[in-house]
């Protein structure tokens, strides 16, 4: 008899729903035992062992099979409920390893909002409202289905969403999500949005010759970079239809997508406007201002103290897939995740 089989699960059970994540049913769960709220269902969790901070990060281990008995699931089932299920696309291994089965550290932190986003025309239109893991993946912001802006704070009390709220429609000030206007974002904005997703998805390399995690790995580095420069940003988000009050984390990503998607020409684009900005300094991101580049030699590689001509000029000849590949590493930090 298995583990899971020698334990009584809970009494009332719902079954996942597509593309849900672990807090979504553990909230759902949660009102179908006719609990206030959902602390009880995480207390019981607890007593086996700890929980991580965000609920869709829970790894494999004791609590996630005990958690499984308690729903009649598989370990399978629940896990994939959680970010390691992106693990094949997202997370880094050494050149010739299999791909990851697990999310560390580093690649959630880099990957995954500790916001806890909606789409309110998902949630409206849902016979049974619940919330997907998508949409804490940092890099796809929009609503892939509606094309609009993820809303990520109450429009009302301007408080994050809460995820130990109980009812997923409506904020601890009684707003309801789907009264909130939903915000769309421009066709382009919309294409890049699903680009990526199909990338997370394995739909096709995002960049040819480059395995999914290193390209998301260097996305997020253009990201970073392109988050400290207001004026291509400024850009990027008249195209997508956003402006940079408020949703500056949103353009920044999308903006690394347009890198991405017509490259290598929109990042010598780039190039262009990032080395007319100060870069004796970090950023606020604590990520300095030079960009990761591979160069032949050492003495080649472009720094905080190159010029501008010089960095284009090296950053045209050195810049390829093969170099960014081999540039990004298990283990290598890049970009302080804030939202
Ligand atoms: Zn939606
Ligand atoms: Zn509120």
């Amino acid at each position: 008899m298995r583990h899971q089989d020698c334990l009584r699960p809970f009494p009332a059970r719902v079954p996942p729903l597509p593309g849900e994540s672990l807090a979504s049913l553990i909230r759902r769960t949660a009102a179908a035992m006719g609990y206030e709220n959902v602390g009880r269902v995480l207390a019981l969790l607890r007593e086996r062992g700890p929980l991580p901070p965000h609920l869709n990060d829970l790894g494999p281990g004791r609590v996630l099979h005990y958690l499984a008995a308690l729903l009649r699931q598989s370990s399978e089932t629940v896990s994939s409920l959680t970010v390691h299920c992106c693990a094949p696309a997202l997370a880094l291994v050494a050149a010739g390893r299999q791909p990851a089965r697990i999310c560390d550290s580093r690649t959630i932190l880099r990957c995954f909002s500790s916001a806890w986003p909606v789409c309110r025309l998902c949630l409206a239109e849902d016979e049974i409202p619940y919330e997907r893991l998508i949409w804490s993946f940092r890099p796809v912001p929009i609503c892939v289905e509606h094309g609009c802006v993820l809303v990520r704070q109450c429009p009302t009390c301007r408080q994050r969403l809460r995820e130990d709220r109980l009812d997923v429609l409506r904020c601890r000030c009684g707003q309801r999500y789907s009264d909130v206007e939903p915000l769309v974002v421009s066709s382009h904005g919309l294409a890049l949005a699903r680009r990526l997703h199909q990338g997370l998805l394995g739909g096709g390399p995002l960049l040819s010759g480059m395995p999914a995690a290193a390209s998301f790995w260097w996305m997020d580095r253009m990201a970073a970079a392109t988050d400290e420069t207001p004026d291509w940003l400024t850009e990027v988000g008249q195209r997508v239809g956003l402006t940079l009050d408020g949703y500056h984390d949103e353009i920044a990503w999308l903006a690394a997508a347009e890198i991405v998607q017509d490259w290598p020409q929109q990042f010598f684009g780039f190039l262009d406007v990032f080395q007319q900005i100060d870069k004796h300094r970090n950023t606020a991101t604590g990520v300095g201002r030079r960009l990761p580049i591979t160069s032949p030699s050492p003495t080649a590689r472009p720094s905080s103290n190159s010029s501008p001509s010089g960095f284009r000029k090296v950053g045209r000849a050195t810049i390829s897939s093969a170099s960014i590949a081999n540039r990004c590493r298990p283990g290598k930090s890049s970009r302080k995740a804030t939202a």
